[in-house]
């Protein structure tokens, strides 16, 4: 794990260009997963004990304090997600095409095809299947009873999407994806899918590395304590559990992050207007558990 300022180096010199991304990674994850990963080094250890005050900012007391961190990074899991979603749309902005044998074949690789069954007279999607009666199946909308339903082929689908991807017919989710999450989608998700793919393999380096500073950035922030205070068990644990934090003005009850004051401290006329909200019975209730007056 690198220190505070190894780790700012590292991000100075990749966005410089004076290093690789491969290298950066390397020495940033050290063989570790990002889910196992602790701060808790010496170097953490040594600047948390400098930044620590020898009180709680919220309430004062000097009981039990932690440190309480007003933001915490986010994973580059989802940086590179959010990364990625915004390179496909510029892809999909720029209009770029995909043949329609490229989507063929795409759609054929990664998909199995559940096709809908049709009433042969009308083709109307989904005619009822009846378990007693025979013929086995009856359409809804011409009332044509029949035994056998019959079934578009995924290409004439396709076909259809090409014409009209707003087409009746193309809505069905009958399109499966072979790999272990089995995701249902219909032809307009799947090319979204494939649009992506494409958006992805061009710019791997580049949306990848994007990613990897903003996760760097925000691992800088924290170990930096820039938005953190110093703050006692208490507080914190109604900061981060309940969304509570100390009344300014009487500075001894907890009061919910929308408030201006706590119930005790609330002026009367605002009192009774507060009482009408049910939201604010509710937190009145709670209140009144709390300063043990019921
Ligand atoms: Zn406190
Ligand atoms: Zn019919
Ligand atoms: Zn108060």
């Amino acid at each position: 794990m690198l220190t505070y300022n190894e780790l700012i180096g590292l991000r100075d010199k990749l966005a410089n260009g004076e290093i690789q991304l491969e290298f950066a990674k390397a020495l940033y994850w050290n063989d570790s997963k990002e889910e196992q990963r602790s701060w808790h080094t010496k170097d953490w250890k040594e600047r948390r004990l400098e930044f620590l005050k020898d009180k709680c900012e919220i309430c004062n007391s000097s009981e039990t304090l932690t440190i309480q961190h007003q933001s915490h990074p986010r994973k580059y899991s989802d940086y590179l997600r959010e990364i990625t979603r915004g390179y496909t749309k510029e892809y999909i902005d720029t209009n770029q095409q995909i043949s329609k044998s490229d989507f063929t074949d795409y759609v054929f690789k990664k998909y199995d095809y559940y096709a809908v069954p049709l009433c042969p007279n009308c083709n109307n999607k989904n005619p009822s299947l009846r378990v007693r009666k025979t013929p086995k199946y009856r359409c809804a909308d011409c009332k044509h009873e029949f035994d056998e339903a019959i079934f578009r082929s995924a290409n004439e689908l396709i076909s259809i999407f090409y014409e009209n991807e707003d087409a009746y017919e193309v809505q069905d989710k009958c399109f499966v994806s072979k790999d272990k999450w089995k995701n249902k989608n219909n032809l307009s998700n799947i090319r979204y899918w494939q649009q992506r793919e494409r958006a992805k393999n061009q710019d791997t380096e580049q949306i990848e590395k994007e990613a990897f500073l903003l996760h760097v950035n925000d691992c800088i922030k924290y170990l930096s304590f820039k938005d953190a205070i110093t703050a006692c068990r208490k507080c914190a644990f109604n900061f981060d559990i309940k969304k509570m934090e100390l009344c300014p003005q009487c500075k001894q009850h907890y009061k919910g992050f929308q408030y201006p004051t706590c119930i005790a401290c609330l002026p009367e006329e605002n009192l009774k207007a507060a009482l009408e909200s049910i939201q604010f019975g509710k937190e009145w209730h709670e209140m009144h558990e709390r300063l043990d007056i019921d």
